[in-house]
């Protein structure tokens, strides 16, 4: 019994032009969950983001959040519906000042995070503030990327890989700061490559392959899973 899932998604297909991409997804993610999407290169998991958030237009199926449809919701607004998304390049605007990036816009929209209190989840950004973000290195990127989503009031976040290519040290900052957004009721749902990240800091998982989700489990399930799990990804 229980809550409701705050991210329903069912029979999610999705295509790249004439080429079928997603066969039907089906996943969950309950409130302050962090859910991980594995799986090998190439079989859909940043698809399946970009779908849920109808950045590919060409879609079927169901996705719901926090109960309602948001097949319908245009891509501007569904970071204000709550649901917010950071992808894997980013999006930093490389000619202004960290600050400049975490104020624009300038007003923080409802139930969105001030700048001080994003400066307290982010000490590295606030000593940053007045650098452009070309200086900025890989991890604060996407320190800056998670932290600008936060303005804007989201619930649920969509994190494409946020540890590619990152030093082992500022793996583990990204990692914390995913602890200290659960302690303010922020879900995430995650593709990530870095399997002992993961699952360090995931609840639930998701195992895709050919577009599809073939195995789910929950973290507590995880050492009887890890020779299926093995095989699944190739390692
Ligand atoms: P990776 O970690 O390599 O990104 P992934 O699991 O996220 O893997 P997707 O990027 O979702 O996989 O790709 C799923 C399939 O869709 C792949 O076969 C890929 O080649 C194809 N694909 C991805 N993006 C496009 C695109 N813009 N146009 C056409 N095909 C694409």
């Amino acid at each position: 019994g229980g809550a409701a899932p705050q991210l329903k998604v069912r029979k999610l297909e999705a295509w790249y032009g004439e080429s079928h991409a997603l066969h039907g997804v089906d996943l969950d993610v309950y409130p302050g969950e962090t859910v991980t999407l594995l799986g090998r290169n190439g079989v859909g998991k940043t698809t399946t983001l970009r779908a849920i958030m109808g950045i590919i237009r060409k879609r079927k199926g169901e996705v719901e959040f926090e109960q309602k449809s948001i097949m319908r919701v245009p891509l501007h607004r569904i970071a204000h519906a709550g649901l917010g998304f950071v992808p894997e390049e980013r999006g930093i605007f490389a000619s202004l000042t960290v600050e400049e990036n975490l104020t624009l816009p300038p007003v923080v929209a409802k139930g969105g995070m001030s700048i001080e209190k994003i400066y307290e989840i982010f000490p590295n950004l606030f000593e940053r503030r007045g650098s452009p973000g070309t200086k900025l290195s890989g991890g604060e990127q996407q320190m800056l990327a998670i932290a600008r989503i936060l303005r804007t009031g989201v619930r649920l976040i969509l994190l494409d890989e946020p540890t590619e290519g990152l030093a082992p040290v500022i793996v583990e900052r990204i990692g914390e700061v995913l602890k200290v957004l659960k302690t303010h009721g922020v879900s995430v749902l995650l593709v990530e490559q870095n399997f002992r990240f993961a699952s360090r800091i995931a609840d639930h998982f998701y195992v895709m392959d050919h577009g599809q989700v073939i195995d789910s489990f929950t973290v507590s399930e995880l050492p009887a899973r890890t020779e299926a799990l093995n095989t699944a990804l190739g390692v």
